[in-house]
């Protein structure tokens, strides 16, 4: 039998490791414990919590199953390639097989707005090359929704043309990984040294830790 695996929040990073564990065939082993309730990706933005950090910088966030996936811009390009392949880490078929997997592609020149029109060409006057961002967006449904993209992406999108780790539930549940939304973790349980389970607010929570703890003994 399978050791259970607990993984706090359902956002970019905790449904990764779900999915990657779920494809070695251990879903049945995993439970995902999410804070926030389920969302329509339209009204992302009810979810959204702001805080400070130590720097009092403002950090936002979404609180609800996908995390913060739901209100980004979509936005997907790669991330300091360069400089880290100067330092011998060639991430190439990492990026390649996300790309695949969550359809990163660059925006389509019919879904350019005025201003980025203006700005390409702002560009060429000058002799630079505007490159079209990678977005992580189904351009198709994108522009079902005004026959123009809303720009409302960081608020949740409309028409569900961005992907968000929600749309990973289905699959991920198929696959035996238990997802457990309105379960806001207090505090990780560690016993010599090694995580254990955690702990959760209120009664009825309490005693359900519990039992996650003891199942991951
Ligand atoms: C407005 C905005 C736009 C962005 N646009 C882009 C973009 O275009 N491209 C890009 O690559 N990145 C973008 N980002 C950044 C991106 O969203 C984050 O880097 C990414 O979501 C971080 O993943 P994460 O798993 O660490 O956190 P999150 O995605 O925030 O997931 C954390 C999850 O943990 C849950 N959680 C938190 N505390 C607890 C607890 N105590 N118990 C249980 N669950 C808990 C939360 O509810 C949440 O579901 C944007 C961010 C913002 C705010």
């Amino acid at each position: 039998m399978g050791e259970e695996i607990l993984i706090v929040g359902s956002g970019a990073s905790g449904m990764v490791v779900a999915k990657e564990l779920a494809e070695r065939g251990r879903g049945n082993d995993v439970k995902v414990v999410e804070a926030g309730p389920y969302a329509q990706s339209e009204n992302a933005i009810k979810y959204y919590e702001r805080i400070l950090s130590q720097q009092r910088i403002e950090i936002a966030r979404a609180l609800c199953v996908g995390g913060t996936t739901l209100v980004t811009a979509g936005n997907g390009p790669r991330s300091l390639e360069k400089e880290l392949k100067s330092i011998g880490i060639n991430l190439e078929q990492e990026f390649s097989e996300l790309e695949r997997e969550i359809g990163i592609k660059p925006v389509p020149e019919n879904c350019y707005g005025e201003g980025t029109k203006k700005l390409v060409d702002a560009s060429a006057e000058l002799g630079y090359e505007a490159v079209p961002m990678p977005k992580v967006i189904d351009f198709d449904k994108c522009m079902s929704c005004r026959r123009k993209p809303c720009g409302e992406c960081v608020f949740g999108c409309p028409t569900d043309a961005k992907w968000t780790a929600a749309s990973w539930v289905e699959e991920l549940t198929r696959k035996g990984v238990t997802i457990l939304p309105d379960t806001k973790v207090e505090k990780v349980i560690i016993e010599n040294g090694r995580a254990r389970g955690v702990s959760v607010n209120g009664k009825e929570k309490i005693s359900y830790c519990h039992r996650i703890s003891r199942d991951l003994q």
